[in-house]
């Protein structure tokens, strides 16, 4: 049964309005949910169906060198992700197409083989789970592989078994089943928030949502709502257009996903594989594709000759957040301690989510947050600052 209401139903007061209903806010209303908060969860649109309910859905760390804060956070993002993945699954008997599949990313030159073998030192240092550890080995060029072609990896191909992967609708419908069956978390579709002050939020609707807490996920649109909100010098982020192709490819699910030079390949749970992804700051058309996705495609099947034939049953676009500093920005918004902001994921979200959540939670109610300083809304102005100079 869903339980997504309108606002003029909603009378009572909640600890957390949420805005935004995303993988991030998602994600922020089961853990506040669980955490015993009442949530209101608003979306301008239909929930899951921003840049979350896509077709891709990597899962991919960042290279191991020169670690940094933020390639540790999301380390460890990705290790909590699977549990909590499972606990979701066993929760709401949804598949969520969850699957540490490991990655291939194919060697071109001497060069390429030089440093892949020094970061696989890099791995042994800083892919270190508590009881786990996970590697980045580098192989001899493939002979006879029906999945990644010999001819596309002549010095050798990079194997890490950290990455993983899932489907981002599923994942959001997993999410969005979980939330329906809590008592304590009302859902409201298509009605945004317009405006906040002390407590008390209103929708493009005119209804009104009394808060004690509020916590702005809404992707890329989170820049001009903060900034329409609460008075910043400029707007903290913008939307970075994508376009992915979904192909009937009937392949093994258990084939690693494939990464190369902003290609890549996603052999999903179900054997259907997805194909992406442009990265375009400047466009007209935010949610069509074109000819660029053409060219992606082509270059797929020079990795995978084995796709070429199959069909394409779905081309998709979407905004994806991208905040001014790179790094995601998880914080409390200037002068305002009960509300936080969780966006600018960019290409990571959906296996950073749910620390984000955790993080922006954690905040509101007073804990203890280790974050980089990379992810404070101090360290976003300052680049903005300088990009205005
Ligand atoms: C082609 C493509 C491929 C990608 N591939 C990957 C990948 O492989 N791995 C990965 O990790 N990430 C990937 N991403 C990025 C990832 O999909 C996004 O970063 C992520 O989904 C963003 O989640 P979000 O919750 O922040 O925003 P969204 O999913 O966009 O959700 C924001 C929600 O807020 C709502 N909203 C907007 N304004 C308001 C308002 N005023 N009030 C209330 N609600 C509002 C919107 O309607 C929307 O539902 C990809 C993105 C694209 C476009």
């Amino acid at each position: 049964m869903q339980r997504a209401q309108s606002a003029s139903s909603s009378a009572r007061s909640y600890d957390l309005l949420i805005a935004g209903g995303g993988v991030v806010g998602l994600w922020t209303a089961r853990l506040a949910s669980a955490a015993g908060m009442s949530v209101a969860l608003v979306d301008a649109g239909a929930i899951g169906a921003g840049a979350s309910g896509g077709i891709l859905g990597a899962l991919m760390p960042h290279a191991p060198e020169r670690w940094n804060g933020k390639k540790q956070f999301q380390f460890e993002a990705l290790l909590s992700l699977e549990p909590a993945i499972a606990a979701l699954e066993a929760e709401t008997g949804l598949s969520t197409g969850y699957g540490r599949i490991g990655r291939l990313m194919p060697l071109l030159d001497q060069r390429q083989l030089d440093r892949a073998r020094e970061r696989q030192d890099d791995a042994g240092r800083n892919w270190q789970g508590r009881d786990r550890s996970f590697h980045w080995t580098v192989h001899s060029p493939a002979t006879g592989s029906d999945w990644l072609a010999p001819a596309a990896a002549p010095a050798g191909v990079v194997f890490d078994d950290l990455s993983a992967r899932l489907d981002p609708r599923r994942l959001c419908a997993a999410l969005r089943t979980s939330l329906d069956a809590r008592p304590n978390v009302l859902l409201i579709e298509h009605d945004g928030l317009r405006h906040w002050q002390a407590g008390k939020a209103e929708l493009a609707s005119g209804a009104i949502i009394l808060a004690d807490r509020l916590a702005i996920t809404a992707g890329h649109q989170s820049f001009p709502l903060l900034a329409s909100l609460f008075p910043l010098p400029t707007e903290l982020g913008m939307p970075v257009k994508g376009q992915a192709a979904l192909l009937d490819a009937r392949c093994d699910p258990g084939h690693p996903l494939i990464f190369d030079d902003g290609v890549y390949i996603i052999p999903h749970a179900d054997g259907t594989v997805a194909i992406g992804s442009t990265s375009e700051n400047s466009f007209d058309a935010p949610f069509s594709t074109d000819a660029q996705l053409d060219v992606l495609l082509a270059r797929a099947f020079a990795l995978c000759p084995s796709l070429a034939d199959a069909p394409v049953i779905e081309r998709w676009a979407g905004l994806r957040p991208r905040a001014i500093g790179r790094d995601p920005l998880v914080d409390f918004v200037p002068g305002d301690a009960n509300t936080v902001i969780a966006t600018g994921g960019f290409k990571i979200t959906l296996g950073i989510a749910h620390a984000m959540a955790e993080t922006a939670i954690n905040r509101l109610l007073g804990r203890p947050v280790e974050l980089p300083e990379s992810f404070s809304i101090d360290y976003h102005l300052a680049k903005a600052a300088r990009i205005k100079r």
